[in-house]
């Protein structure tokens, strides 16, 4: 099923992403990932896929398994390091795997190479006009609530976002963001310039305070003073924060069903225990919104 369908169908959805091993011997563990994931009836979930495009065998592995567990599979996409050729045959791959929906990505830029490489890509756009021309697919882009990082200005990055969206996507996946006013102000400016394709939150549950540094830097989200104070506070007690990170989260969630945000997207970090619990925690909310 098409994701752009579901997202017409339902009123309030919510998705699960995972990320695939990097080595062919974990996919059983993956596996059981993806069935505990589905266990938990999301309206789809999404697999992710190494920026070099590494892990990409992987990726089509398990969201082939996501379509035998009988859920909506997602496949990210990543082009910055593929020639047009291997994008195509990806494409293929996918196709005859019987996948629909592909979430079409720059990926990060590799720090040791020029870039644009001839002949390569050097935005998310050039992948989704290509997927779209490829036919078949329902295609979603990533956007970034408080521009993306290495963007010049968060008008340049809404810009190039309009022209993303234009190229063929029929959805939008944000970053995770901590604070949701920040979000609110992000669908306004991008709803002020045209752009009203469904927009999907990324939602992650904070349980563990060693993770959040990296992706931090890397991502450059802001953490309001409420979420740092939690971390400060239960970081360095394990079954604390976990507790706490759910319940932000969860938070998050009640705070955007309630102000008319109809898709959720929870970042669950391979751990689809974390994702049973928020769920558990909205179960009236979801019917309700
Ligand atoms: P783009 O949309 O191409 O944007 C990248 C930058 O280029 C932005 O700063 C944008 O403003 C700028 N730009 C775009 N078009 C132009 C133009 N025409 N001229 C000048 N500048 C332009 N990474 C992975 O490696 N694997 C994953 O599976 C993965 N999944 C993700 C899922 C989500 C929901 C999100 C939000 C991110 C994900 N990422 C993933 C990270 C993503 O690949 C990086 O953030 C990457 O740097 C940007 O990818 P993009 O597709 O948003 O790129």
């Amino acid at each position: 099923m098409f994701i752009s369908e579901l997202l017409r169908e339902r009123r309030v959805t919510v998705s699960i992403e995972l990320f695939p091993p990097r080595q062919d011997a974990r996919l059983e563990g993956a596996r059981a990932v993806v069935t505990e994931a589905a266990g938990l009836a999301p309206d789809f979930i999404s697999v992710t896929c190494g920026a070099s495009g590494g892990t990409s065998g992987n990726t089509l592995e398990m969201t082939r398994f996501v379509k035998q567990c009988g859920a909506v599979a997602l496949a990210h996409l990543t082009c910055v390091s593929s020639s047009r050729q291997e994008i195509r045959g990806l494409l293929e791959s996918y196709r005859d795997a019987g996948i629909e929906n592909i979430l079409a990505l720059r990926g990060d830029l590799p720090a040791d190479a020029d870039f644009p490489l001839p002949g390569q890509y050097s935005y998310a756009s050039e992948l989704v006009k290509e997927t779209r021309a490829f036919g078949g697919f329902c295609i979603g882009g990533a956007c970034y609530p408080e521009g993306h990082i290495s963007a010049a200005s968060f008008e340049a990055d809404i810009r190039h976002l309009k022209g993303k969206v234009e190229a063929g996507c029929s959805f939008l996946t944000t970053q995770m963001f901590f604070d949701n006013n920040i979000l609110y102000r992000f669908l306004y400016r991008i709803r002020d310039i045209g752009v009203d394709t469904p927009v999907l939150a990324g939602i992650m549950p904070v349980t563990n305070r060693s993770q959040i540094g990296r992706i931090i830097k890397l991502s450059g989200t802001s953490l309001p003073p409420r979420f740092v104070n939690i971390l400060d506070k239960f970081g360095g007690q394990p079954e604390a924060m976990r507790q706490a990170g759910i319940a932000y989260a969860t938070e998050q969630i009640i705070d955007l069903i309630a102000n008319g945000v109809r898709g959720i997207h929870i970042y669950t970090m391979n751990k689809p225990a974390l994702a049973a619990e928020i769920l558990n925690n909205i179960s009236h909310i979801i019917k309700a919104g």
